[in-house]
């Protein structure tokens, strides 16, 4: 028995199958990550096209089976195609980064209604907010640690548990989380987090602005988390879509 059912669905990723089929994967509002055939999508006559471009936001209706790997999609119709961005290779490289972790890094068919909101509400302000796009990418790599279950534990020394940590440089063990300078000296240290990047993660992780914070930083934060991830997940092989462009 197959059920229909209508979503909303940010797509992940869209790759041709057949000779006028595409298969994608969408991160859905109520099942998760799904893998759904859109039949003839690449036949002359067909409207889904674009339509089903990564990373747009979109409503789908599909005849979903649970014994079924890869589900049929009936019709798929747009909410936002994130215009902005696609006129900006900056906002562009972050928006595919984040869809490239959530398609790598998130089981299928399992429903996390927080984490599809946080990833529509990140691409909405990706493609118009002000701020810059690679201070967003940050606050989305923090927040969808969290979500899978790596969460950085940032809050007070994982050794002496001393929690006034903003005026000196630290380390990171990425078994027992954040060490001030002194447990620095004494324990493994797999990343060294300097006065300026670690007040730069807190500021990701409260919300507050973050423009004071140098390009370097910014960087920095990136790869110390993707660092981060690849010792957790030995399968992770980084974020192609930053290696693509560079
Ligand atoms: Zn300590």
């Amino acid at each position: 028995m197959s059920e229909i059912i209508k979503t909303e669905a940010i797509v992940l990723s869209k790759m041709n199958y057949g000779d006028t089929s595409n298969i994608l994967s969408v991160y859905t509002k109520d099942y998760g990550k799904l893998s759904v055939i859109i039949k003839g999508a690449r036949s002359p006559r067909s409207k889904s096209g674009f339509i089903a471009d990564p990373p747009n936001h979109v409503q789908i209706v599909i005849y979903k089976k649970d014994t079924r790997d890869l589900q049929v999609l009936s019709s798929i119709d747009l909410i936002s195609y994130f215009p902005h961005m696609k006129e900006d290779i900056d906002r562009l490289k972050y928006s595919f980064a984040i869809i490239e972790l959530v398609k790598k890094l998130t089981p299928e068919n399992e429903t996390n209604l927080r984490l599809f909101n946080g990833l529509s509400r990140i691409l909405s302000l990706i493609d118009s907010s002000d701020e810059m796009p690679g201070i967003l990418f940050g606050r989305f790599f923090l927040f969808f640690l969290k979500e899978i279950g790596y969460e950085l534990q940032l809050k007070k020394c994982a050794s002496c548990e001393r929690s006034d940590l903003t005026e000196e440089n630290l380390g990171y063990n990425f078994d027992i989380g954040i060490l001030c300078s002194n447990c620095s000296i004494k324990n493994r240290v797999d990343f060294k987090l300097s006065q300026e990047l670690f007040n730069y993660l807190l500021c990701l992780n409260s919300n507050k602005s973050a423009d004071i914070f140098k390009e370097f930083t910014l960087d920095k934060a990136i790869i110390f988390m993707e660092r981060y991830l690849k010792f957790h997940i030995p399968d992770f092989n980084g974020i192609q879509a930053f290696q693509a462009i560079k």
